[in-house]
């Protein structure tokens, strides 16, 4: 997020913060939180998902290796069966005390139909992203990391940003699903079209996606830019970036009147490396802000802008798959909403301005993103654009003010939450915001018509 001058700037906040106040920081810094038992009193082995809030003590696993594997664990196995990707939800999406599977036998290109790849769902976006190289393609938009499954991805709706940039779901063209039943439905927008338009975005409630051939694009090198201005210029700017640039984002900075913009462009430039990563040290930097001027927010904006306001801006260029995502070593957790785009940054400032009211704890940058519309059922971007609005808590904080403080102003202004993070609505809820929810509800019903894919989280969610 930041360019090497600004390492080193930040390197030299650590050492001003260290020399005024290490004994004050070492008392300010917070423990580990509290582990779970890695087995349970069954013997049964832990799994945890990738910030820690939410895991389990599934009683079977699997990791068939191929789809009549699949077929088999959801047929015979103790339910409730859940299938994981790369646990990187923050939703209790995945925990089971009855079966756990994984598709990591079940991964990479299978074929090619045309610019379209036939993908194995267990494969992983940062094993993908080569793989289509290879042939001189590209997936059109990546999320923050590429840690994922496919298939967890499209259990969520994971996205990137781009204003004329779907979610990852939308570029899926046809489906294999795996059911309860045993039987595997092939799916596409002719052959069973209801059943396309619940899967390909499903959380895991259908059955198990073995496949899905995706829509791939020419893979060319982008420019990508990142550059720190003042808040008030990247909000006013926001909209003609989005408008300008093939992906664009920015980052607002709590309690520094800063943002961190964003943009990546095709260009037929020679590559040019990303320098080392200096996203940990710009987050140490501004926790240790927090930590030595939380009671004083005019101090730590001050210091903020000394160290970070005048950061020269990064550039490189290369292909996307090495660009879009980055790598995400400070662990945290995460409520994002999407909005309808006219209310996109009015909700942010309300954030922003909540944030800096109530809760000097918080020091993560605010992701902010544009996503175009599709028209899946459970897909957040479901009839038109949204803007989405990210707010991430260091995983030694507290969350739960995400509830009570940001997620009213995300519902104030009709947004939907992300299904992978962190959000507490249920069906009463999610029925007014989805108008295909009882569509969804249905086809759930018909594919698992005895619950065996439902853990508790998902009863609550649905309603049964
Ligand atoms: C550091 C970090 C960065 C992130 N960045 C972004 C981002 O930029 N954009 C964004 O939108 N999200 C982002 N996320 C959220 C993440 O992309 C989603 O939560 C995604 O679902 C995780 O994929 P996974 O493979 O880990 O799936 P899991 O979390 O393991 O599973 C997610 C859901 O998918 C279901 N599922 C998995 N595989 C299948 C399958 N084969 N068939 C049917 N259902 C399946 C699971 O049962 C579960 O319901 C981020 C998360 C983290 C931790």
């Amino acid at each position: 997020m930041i360019s090497r001058r600004t390492a080193m700037v930040a390197g030299g906040a650590s050492v001003i913060v260290a020399a005024g106040g290490g004994v004050y920081l070492a008392s300010r810094d917070k423990p580990e939180p509290p582990a779970p038992p890695s087995v349970d009193g069954q013997n049964h082995l832990l799994w945890r998902n990738w910030s820690g809030i939410a895991y389990a003590y599934p009683a079977v696993r699997s990791a068939p290796r191929d789809e009549a594997g699949v077929v088999a664990v959801l047929q015979t196995s103790k339910a409730p069966v859940r299938v994981a990707g790369a646990g990187h939800s923050f939703t209790a999406l995945v925990p089971t005390d009855g079966a756990l599977m994984t598709l990591d036998n079940i991964a990479g290109v299978s074929g090619w139909q045309g610019d379209e790849a036939v993908v194995w769902a267990g494969t992983r976006l940062g094993v993908l992203g080569p793989a289509l190289a290879e042939r001189g393609r590209a997936m059109a938009n990546l999320p923050d990391i590429n840690k994922q499954s496919l298939g967890g991805c499209l259990g969520t709706a994971t996205h990137g940003t781009g204003a004329t940039i779907q979610a990852i779901h939308g570029d899926v063209t046809a489906l294999r699903l795996a059911t309860v039943s045993g039987e595997v439905i092939e799916c596409d927008a002719r052959q069973n079209p209801d059943i396309f338009q619940a899967a390909r975005v499903s959380l895991g409630a259908l059955g198990v996606i073995t496949q899905a051939r995706l829509k791939t694009i020419a893979n060319r090198n982008l420019h990508r830019r990142v550059w720190v201005e003042p808040l008030e210029e990247a909000l006013a700017k926001a909209e003609e970036r989005w408008a300008k640039h093939r992906n664009f984002e920015f980052y607002a900075v709590p309690f520094t009147g800063l943002a961190a913009n964003i943009s990546h462009d095709e260009t037929d430039a020679q590559a040019k490396p990303r320098g080392p990563d200096t996203d940990s040290a710009f987050l140490e930097v501004l926790k240790q802000l927090r930590n030595l001027t939380r009671f004083s927010a005019p101090l730590r904006k001050s210091a903020a802008e000394a160290l970070l306001g005048s950061a020269e801006p990064e550039e490189a260029i290369g292909q996307g798959w090495k660009l879009l995502s980055t790598e995400r070593p400070v662990r945290f957790n995460e409520m994002e909403y999407h909005l309808p785009v006219e209310n996109h940054l009015t909700a942010l400032k309300e954030v922003v301005e909540t944030i800096e009211a109530k809760r000097p704890d918080v020091f993560f940058p605010i992701e902010v993103r544009r996503i175009a519309a599709d028209d899946v059922w459970l897909s957040p971007f479901q009839g038109g654009p949204r803007g989405s609005v990210a707010v991430h808590c260091h995983y030694k904080d507290d969350y739960d003010f995400l509830f009570e403080l940001i997620q009213p102003i995300f519902l104030k202004y009709g947004g939907r939450p992300h299904w992978g993070k962190l959000h507490s609505l249920k069906a009463r809820e999610l029925a007014l915001l989805y108008p295909n929810w009882n569509d969804f509800l249905e086809v759930r019903r018909r594919l698992d018509p005895d619950g065996r894919l439902l853990n508790p989280y998902l009863k609550e969610l649905f309603g049964v």
